[in-house]
């Protein structure tokens, strides 16, 4: 049967992000089963799923009350729409929910999407409308950063910061300006300590902002940690600098949090781990732990009161999707957080994050492991070509996809990002479930390690 599939997907499809040549000569994995942190393939091999799917399964692949949860909302109104004056309860209920977890004055608004990347779109728009509902349509470009991914249409597109991406598919196609990636160990200057990093990349961003004019620029938009760019840890004092610019500039700050989002840092959100106050903030991902496709965008009243007015004089916030609230997903994402809260897997996370790092930054001391990061339960192990240069691999990727491919075989799946493997592991995840994990990638690096060599 798994061959038949195989040939049929082989002959049927084109996978996002799938090098399509080498996949038909290759064909896919093809996944069968979940149970808690383990997922099982067609043959009934057990892998550790250490990425949560994709970077989203906060409660692992087997939550019954999910479940339940969907069954009994397609049950009683298996879709509903929240446009022109209609509502439903799971919508309603999630709002309120979201507005708690926030926990922040300026975070008191929900608009829903399908996708993380529509939810960056979203706040293309949101800003656009307010600023031209407010006269100051010339308030226009976003400030982005190398690296960031944002997501992948055209606008959320144009804010990620790949420029393959961007070659491949002419973006960006709003104006955006791509500052410097804050990762220290990467783009800082031999000799400059991690502070005067901090300080650079702030005049860089200041610079920028008085070059373009103040006036024209809308927001700045982040992932409190870069998490597809490599997990990309900011140094200290970045994400205060950042806020402290923006409120100076009138520039609204958006925390794109759709991976560090329910407890990932272990924290509910990234901003709070890094003590900041974003205006506007997406989610996506871990909201369902992607048992359902469902994006959000919160936001406070000055936005709020700016795009109510527009809307009232001018015409409607012209915005919104087929699923936008869909009720099953919505019904799915408040059961979701449910279990977090009741489980306490944000306290999970904090209470598990120093093993985490602990045991996986032992992997340094690997041969061409260059630098291993990460904060709560998500991490990233860096391979080199030499670990004292920090010099690259010649053919980027080579060795990441290797790794992977040995992971496939040691039963461990994780996401190799050029040469860097990110883990990213379910927030149920438990202490003797992290052991295995590290011995696994010790095995995995280890034997990737002996094959680069010989
Ligand atoms: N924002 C961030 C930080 C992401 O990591 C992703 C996806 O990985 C997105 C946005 C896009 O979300 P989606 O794939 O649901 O469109």
């Amino acid at each position: 049967l798994s061959n038949s599939l195989a040939t049929m997907d082989v002959a049927t499809s084109l996978h996002p992000y799938t090098d399509a040549r080498a996949f038909e000569a290759t064909g896919p994995l093809i996944m069968d089963r979940g149970d808690g942190i383990y997922v099982y393939d067609s043959s009934g091999k057990q892998y550790i799923e250490a990425l949560a799917g994709l970077w989203s399964v906060a409660v692992g692949f087997s939550e019954k009350r999910l479940l339940s949860a969907a069954m009994q909302q397609m049950e009683k109104l298996p879709y509903y729409h929240i446009f022109a004056g209609k509502s439903h309860e799971p919508s309603i209920r999630l709002s309120d929910k979201l507005v708690e977890i926030a926990d922040d004055q300026r975070l008191s608004r929900v608009f829903y999407t399908n996708s993380g990347s529509e939810a960056n779109d979203t706040i293309i728009k949101l800003v656009w409308f307010m600023n031209n509902a407010l006269g100051r349509p010339q308030k226009k470009t976003f400030l982005a950063r190398n690296k960031a991914y944002h997501g992948i249409t055209i606008g959320a597109g144009s804010l990620t910061g790949l420029p393959n991406n961007h070659r491949d598919f002419d973006l960006p196609a709003i104006p955006v300006v791509h500052l410097t990636c804050p990762h220290y160990y990467r783009f800082g200057i031999d000799g400059e300590s991690e502070a005067e990093f901090t300080q650079r990349l702030l005049v860089e961003a200041e610079h920028t902002i008085l070059q373009k004019g103040p006036e024209t620029i809308a927001a700045f938009i982040g992932e409190p940690v870069m998490a597809a760019g490599g997990v990309l840890l900011p140094p200290e004092g970045y994400w205060p600098g950042i806020e402290a610019l923006c409120r100076k500039y009138d520039i609204l700050l958006v925390a794109d949090e759709v991976i560090t989002g329910f407890g990932r840092l272990g924290t509910s959100f990234g901003y709070k781990k890094f003590g900041f106050s974003p205006d506007i903030v997406t989610v996506s991902k871990q909201i369902t732990s992607s048992y359902m496709p469902l994006g959000a965008v919160l936001f406070g009243e000055r936005i709020y009161n700016a795009v109510a007015d527009n809307s009232h004089k001018i015409g409607t916030f012209g915005h919104g999707y087929t699923g936008s609230a869909h009720p099953v997903a919505t019904a799915v994402a408040l059961e979701n957080l449910k279990i977090i809260e009741e489980r306490d897997l944000i306290g999970n996370a904090a209470k598990l994050q120093d093993q985490f790092q602990d045991r996986l930054s032992q992997l340094a001391e690997l041969p061409f492991v260059g630098e291993v990061r990460g904060v709560g339960l998500i991490c990233a192990v860096e391979l080199v070509a030499d670990k004292a240069s920090k010099r690259p691999f010649s053919k980027p990727g080579r060795v990441g996809t290797l790794a992977m491919q040995i992971g496939h075989e040691q039963g461990l799946i994780f996401r190799s990002i050029g040469d860097t493997l990110a883990l990213c592991p379910p927030l149920i995840v438990t202490e003797d479930q992290i052991s295995e994990i590290v011995a696994r990638m010790h095995r995995v690096l280890t034997l990737t390690v002996a094959q680069i060599k010989a």
